[in-house]
Parts: C-alpha cells; structure tokens; sequence
C-alpha cells in the first residue's frame, strides 16, 4: 500500500529551538495529531553529508558524502531512487545539493532549476542555489509542486533557519525569529496536507552552534526533532528512531521493499493495526 509521504527537512534547526518556538507544530501536539521526537545527527554535523544520510540512510564516513564539497551523484539506494523502481512518483523543492546527488551533477541553475522529467530520480524538482532564497517562496514551490503533479513522495528542504544560524548564531534573536517564521509558513500548507491524507515527517539535517557554524558533537550541533503527523505512526515517544531509519520509514510508507534498512519496532502502525483503528473511528 502507499501512504504519500512529505519528508520536510528544515536545515540547521536545532532540537532545544524547535522546541521554543515552534507553536504551530506544538499546537498539533497538544491536539494529538503530533508527536514529537529528539534525535541526534549523524557525524560530521553538516549539510550535504546528512541530505545523503536522511536520503538513503548511510551515515556520511561509509556514504563517502563526508563534508559539503563532495558534489557528485549518490551511488547509494535512495528514497528517490526505490521510489522510481517502484514506479512512483517523485518530486522536490529543494536546495541545489539534491539534485546534484540525485539527478545532474555538477548543478546548471538554467538547466536544472526547473526539472520536469519522468526518467530522473527526482522527477518534478524545483532547485535554487543561494541560502537566502525566501522560505516562503520555497514552500510555494513545494506546493506548487504537489498540486501540479501530485507526487507519491515530496521532499520540502527551506535553508533560512540554517542561513540565520550562520549569520547571528544559536543563541540570536535572528534564528529564534526564521525558526518562528518557518513555523509559521508550514500552519499554512500543513492542514491542506493533512487534508490530503499525506504522511508528514518534519526535520533537520543538523542543529547549529553560538560559533554561527555547525559541523561537530556539541549537543545543540547534534540534537534535532522530528516531528511527525499522521495515521501510520504510533506516536508512541518510546520509539524514536534514527537519522539513519528516516530512509527506511519513509520506504515503509511508499510500500517500497527496502530490505537492508530495519526501522525501529513499533514506530508504524502495521496495515492490520491502521485498518483496526479506522474500523474503530468509523464505528463509534
Ligand atoms: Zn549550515
């Protein structure tokens, strides 16, 4: 069975901030439709290595994606490409690093930037190429994106959080104020998504420093949510997974065999246990 799944990757959100100032996703949660995870990155703490971690669920030393000027094509499985195998639909509005690791490496922003093209791995893509582009205008893009092609799996990858980070640091009325900004952007497409019966999945690639960088094993570096809505999880808080796992769930949800990657126990719902519980809403 597949569950259409949005995979949104705020860049540089760092868990103890998500935590503060996030009151939408909060809001969520206190209605229940949220659960809330802290996860830890993997190691070097760094953008491109961890696009390819969540992706494929390879930690960056054995990816051989080990820091952010490693530009080529992924030579791992990925999301994206079991997602193609299987025939699925696939779409991004992300940085330019994807589309390097996935489709067309190096970048060609007048080539790539718009990518409609059902033989590559990320088929529906929308790419830009410098940290500041807007948040707001990503999530339009996204959405766009979505109502156009109504993609199986959608990656959603804003970079303003990150970009603020490295211009006023962790502990800056700058970044507090882009995570706030981030929140605020994603109440207005989350209930449309939800409406649509997607699964959503909500995190970061890394957490940030009061260095203004990122890149090592300092906690607020390494420490990141994950924010998850919709009916195939358990929402149980007991089983959180990995950064390494998102692959695997998310695989999971598209109904794609993914044998290599185990996803902790009990964090879906099994077919029988989804189907359990709508019997049980629809009968009381
Ligand atoms: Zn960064």
């Amino acid at each position: 069975m597949v569950n259409k799944t949005i995979l949104v990757v705020l860049d540089g959100l760092a868990y103890q901030t998500a935590t503060q100032c996030m009151g939408f996703l909060h809001a969520l949660k206190e209605q229940g439709a949220a659960t809330v995870y802290k996860m830890q990155c993997e190691l070097p703490s760094l953008s491109r290595p961890l696009y390819e971690t969540i992706l494929t669920g390879v930690p960056p030393a054995i990816s051989g994606i080990v820091n952010n000027r490693v530009a080529r094509n992924s030579n791992q499985k990925s999301v994206f490409s079991l997602a193609r195998q299987a025939g699925l639909t696939t779409s991004a509005a992300a940085f330019h690093w994807y589309s390097e690791l996935y489709n067309c490496s190096p970048y060609n922003s007048v080539r790539d930037r718009h990518t409609q093209d059902p033989d590559k791995l990320i088929q529906y893509g929308c790419f830009y190429h410098e940290e500041h582009y807007a948040d707001s205008y990503l999530y339009l893009d996204a959405e766009s994106l979505r109502l156009r092609y109504n993609p199986d799996f959608l990656l959603v990858h804003p970079m303003n959080i990150d970009n603020a980070g490295h211009k006023a640091g962790l502990d800056s009325a700058h970044y507090r104020n882009t995570v706030r900004h981030s929140d605020n952007e994603l109440s207005n497409y989350l209930p449309g998504w939800i409406d649509a019966g997607y699964q959503v999945l909500i995190t970061a690639d890394h957490g940030m420093n009061d260095d203004k960088t990122h890149g090592g094993t300092l906690s607020t570096e390494r420490d990141i949510p994950l924010f998850v809505i919709g009916e195939c999880f358990s929402h149980q808080q007991s089983c959180a997974p990995k950064q390494t796992e998102i692959c695997g769930v998310i695989c999971e949800l598209l109904g794609i065999q993914n044998s290599n990657k185990p996803v902790t126990e009990n964090f879906l719902l099994n077919e029988q246990l989804i189907k359990k519980q709508y019997l049980h809403e629809v009968s009381s």
